[in-house]
């Protein structure tokens, strides 16, 4: 999803006086412990964010959920076919729904389960015998009025609201809280079905937009009728969505590295117009990100922009939309350089989710450096291709206005704490900051795309990709990660110069920290190695100028000669 924390972090920054600045974040960084000795966490942050031995024993392998959605009274009934296959005999399964929603019955080989709630957690007591390699499949019956957003699409819920000619505008938001927010699932991001089919039931006179592909429309005889989409690849809770409203429909075929892929575009029948226009963002983004991340994952299902009453979020294959048809973020540029201005970011940022966030997903959401941190760094690629590389230079280091270094960008494991908002722009410099180290573009795309080839369709750890790109690129880059995702301090490049000598070294970093930086010296590009102790460099000439590549998420000071 998108940051909200921008309005107010763009004002903090701007400091050209680094010792105060420093100063400040040093004083920040002593007076804070950290989060996960400060909060107490309760149970139900462990069965929400753990693999707890009622979710280990089996792996998910279809859904099928059947909503309908009463706009009347804003409630939501229906059930959800849970397919699974065993991994070890066990008699209890948990599945999660959050309140105020309820669980009504369970039924597995007709007959109905006996189950206990604990929050928002269920604990099903399974009767028949769960032999290891069996494919078993029980339905969850279930209704309420669900949780309404209060500010979709930072706080979980549903939004009910109407368009401008008065009928029903209805959307789902809820990454962070979670899909057991509306409907019953394993609310966990390791584990997701190989495929799933949302069959959705709405008054006649609207149109539901759910996941992948569009089977069917079921008409009923009671002035309601049933959107039956099927998406044939692996999809993640918090992506399976639905988009209710009176829309209408546009498409364009996209001629693209796997063939033509499907692009489909569901907007409210008053901006149609408008959105023919602003949806070309759609093949520009597709155009850059196949080149940079390789083929768009999910070919099968389509790409579909779908209208939403809120800003925007990834849902898979379905990106949604509430950018107003206007370029930047809500027409803002969150960089400053103007760059920003050049395109959609809800287009852009979002549908670059496809990549990292729904093909490559975090299993736990300690992670989701992985699904922010490149994406916001997709945008910078995304200018890279249309506008040069200049143009995303400026844009990336732009962005730099909005880097809090306030906590760590990785969360607390195992509790569904994610970490510093920082895993945007901070993590979109430090990935800006690896491909100067790696200092070879077709190389670094190599990687990007070996990414998305190597973990196609999987649920990874943070350790499965640092380990990736220390491989790939090279290098050990295990300092490198700890200091911009397990520490809050900017390494600091201090050197001098005495005469013909330059003295250099980094400060305020982890131990072992080695990164190599690009400086001109006397306006001369010239590689630098330096580690946390003094290196010297001979034969200058004398009264030497050096200047850091601005393109390296650092501090540079001269110390004052010893
Ligand atoms: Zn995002």
């Amino acid at each position: 999803m998108a940051n909200k924390k921008i309005i107010k972090t763009t004002r903090m920054l701007h400091y050209r006086n680094y010792v105060f600045a420093l100063a400040l974040l040093l004083g920040l960084a002593a007076a804070t412990t950290t989060e996960a000795q400060t909060r107490q966490f309760t149970r139900q942050d462990t069965l929400r964010g753990s693999i707890t031995p009622e979710r280990a024993w089996w792996d998910l392998t279809y859904y099928h959920l059947k909503v309908q959605v009463n706009p009347a009274d804003s409630t939501i009934k229906g059930s959800n076919v849970i397919h699974y296959k065993v991994l070890e005999p066990n008699k209890v399964m948990q599945i999660d729904l959050q309140e105020p929603m309820a669980i009504q019955k369970i039924v597995q080989d007709g007959k109905e389960l006996t189950f206990k709630r604990d929050g928002n957690a269920y604990f099903i007591q399974l009767a028949a015998t769960q032999r290891a390699g069996a494919q078993n499949k029980l339905e969850v019956f279930y209704g309420g009025k669900p949780i309404v957003s209060t500010n979709p699409p930072w706080t979980g819920g549903i939004t009910w609201t109407k368009d401008s000619n008065g009928l029903p505008f209805i959307a789902n938001s809820n990454q962070g809280s979670g899909a057991s927010i509306w409907w019953p699932c394993k609310d966990h991001m390791y584990d997701e079905p190989d495929s799933m089919q949302i069959s959705v039931r709405v008054p006649e006179n609207l149109t539901d937009v759910s996941n992948g592909r569009l089977r069917g429309i079921e008409p009923h005889n009671d002035g309601t009728r049933t959107f039956h989409w099927f998406v044939n690849n692996p999809i993640n809770n918090y992506g399976v969505n639905l988009s209710v409203g009176d829309y209408v429909h546009f498409g364009e075929k996209y001629e693209g590295e796997k063939g033509t892929l499907d692009c489909d575009y569901y907007v409210l029948r008053e901006n149609l117009e408008k959105a023919k226009v602003q949806f070309k963002d759609a093949k520009r983004m597709l155009q850059a990100f196949e080149h940079w991340f390789g083929p768009y994952p999910f070919y099968e299902d389509g790409f579909k922009l779908v209208e939403v009453p809120y800003l925007g979020m990834e849902h898979q294959s379905a990106v949604t939309y509430g950018n107003g048809y206007q370029n930047g973020y809500r027409g803002r540029d969150l960089s400053g350089s103007g760059w920003g201005l050049k395109f959609d970011f809800i287009i852009i940022h979002e549908a670059g989710h496809e990549w990292f966030a729904n093909n490559i997903t975090n299993k736990d959401v300690a992670d989701m450096w992985i699904h922010e941190s490149f994406t916001n760094y997709s945008e910078n690629l995304f200018l890279d291709y249309h506008y040069g590389k200049q143009a995303s230079s400026e844009y990336v280091i732009g962005t730099r206005q909005n880097i809090r270094n306030d906590k760590p960008i990785i969360g607390i494991y195992n509790v569904n704490r994610s970490g510093s908002g920082d895993m945007y722009y901070k993590g979109g410099n430090m990935l800006h900051t690896l491909r100067q180290i790696v200092n070879n573009d077709e190389k670094w795309r190599g990687i990007l795309r070996g990414l998305n080839k190597d973990f196609y369709h999987q649920t990874v750890t943070t350790q499965q990709i640092e380990d990736y790109l220390s491989q790939h690129t090279g290098r050990e880059l295990k300092p490198f990660f700890d200091q911009y995702l397990r520490d809050v301090r900017i390494p600091k490049l201090e050197y001098q110069v005495n005469g013909k000598k330059l003295k250099y070294r980094w400060t305020n970093t982890v131990d072992g920290f080695d990164m190599p930086v690009r400086v001109m010296i006397n306006g001369q590009e010239k590689w630098l190695e330096p580690t946390t102790e003094w290196k010297e460099l001979k034969g200058l000439k004398k009264n030497a100028t050096v200047q850091a590549d601005p393109n390296f998420y650092i501090e540079a000071s001269e110390a004052t000669a010893a």
